[in-house]
Order: structure tokens, then sequence, then C-alpha cells
């Protein structure tokens, strides 16, 4: 049956998800997967993240990708160790993979680790990678509908950015409707707005972020 074959991928996944987060807790590492369509902008938000981090914690970074190793090389070279994982097709990650990747960094030099995924508002949500958190980015190009269609990835999520917000006069996107929905789903949702362009918001994103990490 079908239902039972994708059940038991999941059950695996999981099962090494767990591995993924006992070798992140005795390395005291906090790990954030990054979630949201291709062009929401999660690498340029890691990267402006990365400028303001880096040097008060000890940053590590997996880049998913299906193909290329354009973001990779884009996180390179602000100067912290990367592994680009490239799926060829695969629309998500999974921990085995991200288990693997985490095995080329010094755990026990890093705080905080990044591990961007797939652009993929769909499996991404399910497939649990050992994260201690997911934050989930829904850019304003996208459109305000987004919530209502795929649910799930804004229920698991624990924070919500919502990205290039310099366009809002330029578009129909009704941010409190976004927010609305996002906090119906998900009550304890965290959200912020921000454009990693003119720089409005970002600020509040690096301490929400310091914030979860200090508390861990
Ligand atoms: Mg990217
Ligand atoms: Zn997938």
């Amino acid at each position: 049956m079908k239902i039972k074959v994708s059940r038991d991928i999941l059950k695996a996944n999981d099962l090494i998800a767990q591995d993924v987060r006992s070798m992140l807790d005795s390395a005291r590492v906090f790990a954030v997967n990054l979630l949201g369509s291709p062009g929401a902008g999660k690498t340029t938000l890691l990267e402006a993240t990365i400028r303001a981090l880096k040097t008060d914690l000890r940053i590590a970074v997996v880049e998913g990708d299906v193909q290329t190793a354009i973001d990779g090389e884009r996180v390179e070279k602000l100067g912290v160790p990367v592994v680009q994982i490239n799926t060829l097709g695969g629309c998500h990650l999974s921990a085995p993979m991200v288990s693997d990747a985490i095995g080329e960094f010094d755990l026990t030099e890093t705080d905080l680790l990044f591990i961007e995924n797939v652009g993929n508002l769909v499996c991404t949500a399910t497939f649990g990678l050992g994260e201690d958190m997911k934050v989930t980015l829904l850019s304003v190009p996208e459109g305000d509908d987004k919530v209502q269609k795929y649910p799930t990835i804004f229920a698991n999520s624990r924070v919500l950015v919502i990205t290039k917000t310099d366009l809002l006069p330029h578009m129909e996107f009704d941010v409190e409707r976004v927010e609305r929905e996002a906090r119906a789903l998900n009550p304890e949702i965290q959200i912020v707005r921000l454009s990693a362009r003119t720089g409005e918001g970002v600020g509040d994103w690096i301490e929400l972020l310091r914030a979860h990490v200090a508390d861990s």
C-alpha cells in the first residue's frame, strides 16, 4: 500500500533525525531548518544573518539544492564552513543527508547550524532533520494565500519570516491576513516582517534568533 510505504520512509527518516538531534545536543549546537519556496530569499537572509552574528557565534551551514553549488558558494564567501548537498531531483532534504553532511564539521566548534532546505513548501514540512526549530520564509511576491494553501509548513514552524516587504506598496499582499491565518493554525508562531534589501526588520530577526540560541 502506497500510504504505508510513505509512512515507513518518514519513520526511517525520523529515526535518523533523532540521531542528528542527539549529536547536536551533545555538542551544544542550535540548529535552524530554513524553509520556503525557491526565491523566497532564504540564502539572502542567511547571508545577512551570518554577517550580523559571525563575530559572536560560530556558524556552520548545510546548503540543500536540487542542483549546483551557487548558494553554497555565496555563503562560503562569508568565511563560514559550508557543506553543499545536491539532491539531484529530490525535493527535500532528509535526515540521512544532514547526518552525512554534519560529519564534515567539528560540531564542538559550532554554536549555530543553518540547514537551508530545498525550496519547497510541501514535503520539507514533514521531513524532520533533527533541528531545534523550523523557520519558514514567505515572500511578498508569492502571494498572501500561501498559509491557507500550504498549512502544514506554517503549523510546524516556530517562526514565520515575511520577506521582501519593500515590495508591499507594489503588490496586493495583505500582511494582516497572512499573520492572522498563521496564528490561527499555530498560536505560538513568532512572526517577523523584513526586507533584506533595505535592511528593515532584519534587526528584529537577529534579536529573535539570538534569544532562541541563548535559551537553548
Ligand atoms: Mg537558496
Ligand atoms: Zn520532497
